[in-house]
């Protein structure tokens, strides 16, 4: 029986770090400005920190200056909004990430609507999102956007293919379900009340589950050579690792849909290592656009 595709992510993401670095070569030398992003922590959540570090030496790596602000974990909504200003007055800063979640006493909402649409590289910000939906050129959620490369660098015209999107959160699934749209998917965004999700996954020739759950996505619930992006990425026990050891799993029954689909990304090592990546690429468009520079240019 044919093997499914794997689509390697982290190669991908590697080459666009590469890509990245070189562009921001040019910026530095033809226009003197060097990308800054800024990662704001509030808290000590350890798989933050890791996030958080591996941002930092990632935006190092392809030449951007990195601002890294840590907050302590009772820090007040008004001392955070203060600091956002901040980073929105610092010219030397072109993109601003706050890592989520934050602590219960400080409203996401509020903190992201701080942030200057133009500074916003994980594109969260209402303009940002509208812009998505009514075909602007904002800032697009990096995960989506991610997935989205991976998905033209496979199949080439998404015209008139069948995409679900299963997950309907605003950082993945409603964006992604957005790009898939612009491509001129047919697109369907299913959810936890969605009825038969089986059958509507059966039907996809694109199927991207964003939602959390174990390889929840079964392989005979898989169109027979469908293009399927991963986004899930759950830890569950792995006793046969030993003692007490986990593992990271997707939303999809791996094994079982490498027999059916066409392509699969696997997890670790698909969707993931795109995350960083595209965040990386969003803080160079976001520094040409506030300097006045078309991206376009910093190109071959
Ligand atoms: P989320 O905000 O929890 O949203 C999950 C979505 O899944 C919701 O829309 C929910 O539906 C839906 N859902 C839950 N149970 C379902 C079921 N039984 N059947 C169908 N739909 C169901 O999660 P998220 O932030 O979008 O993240 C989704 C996954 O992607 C997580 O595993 C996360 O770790 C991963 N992720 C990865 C990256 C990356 O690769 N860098 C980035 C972000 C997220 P309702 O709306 O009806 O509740």
């Amino acid at each position: 029986m044919a093997m499914a595709d794997i689509i390697d992510g982290k190669a991908f993401a590697a080459r666009l770090r590469a890509d990245i670095a070189a562009r921001v070569a040019r910026l530095k030398t033809e226009r003197g400005i060097t990308p800054g992003l800024a990662v704001v922590l509030v808290g000590s959540d350890p798989a933050s920190e890791i996030y958080v570090r591996n941002k930092a030496r990632q935006t190092r790596e392809v030449g951007m200056a990195s601002f890294e602000h840590r907050l302590a974990a009772e820090a007040s909504e008004t001392g955070l909004l203060d600091l956002v200003d901040r980073l929105n007055a610092d010219p030397a800063v072109h993109g601003i990430l706050v890592q989520l979640p934050l602590p219960d006493q400080i409203s996401e909402a509020a903190v992201i609507a701080a942030i200057d649409p133009e500074k916003d590289v994980d594109g969260f910000h209402v303009v940002n999102a509208g812009l998505l939906m009514t075909g602007g050129d904002g800032l697009v959620p990096c995960t989506p956007r991610g997935a989205m490369m991976l998905l033209r660098d496979r199949l080439g015209d998404l015209s008139g293919l069948r995409a679900l999107v299963v997950g309907r959160s605003n950082i993945v699934g409603k964006p992604m379900a957005h790009l898939l749209l612009r491509e001129h998917c047919t697109v369907t965004i299913a959810h936890s009340r969605t009825r038969d999700l089986a059958a509507e996954c059966r039907r996809a020739d694109i199927l991207v589950a964003a939602v959390g759950r174990p390889e929840m996505i079964r392989g005979d619930w898989i169109k027979p050579g469908a293009t399927v992006i991963d986004v899930g990425i759950n830890r569950i026990p792995a006793p046969e690792k030993g003692e007490g050891r986990t593992r990271l799993v997707g939303d999809v029954a791996f094994a079982e849909a490498l027999a059916v689909a066409g392509a699969i990304t696997p997890v670790p090592g698909g969707v993931g290592p795109m995350t960083i990546a595209v965040l990386l690429d969003n803080t160079l468009i976001a520094a040409c656009r506030q300097s006045g520079v078309d991206p376009a240019t910093l190109s071959g």
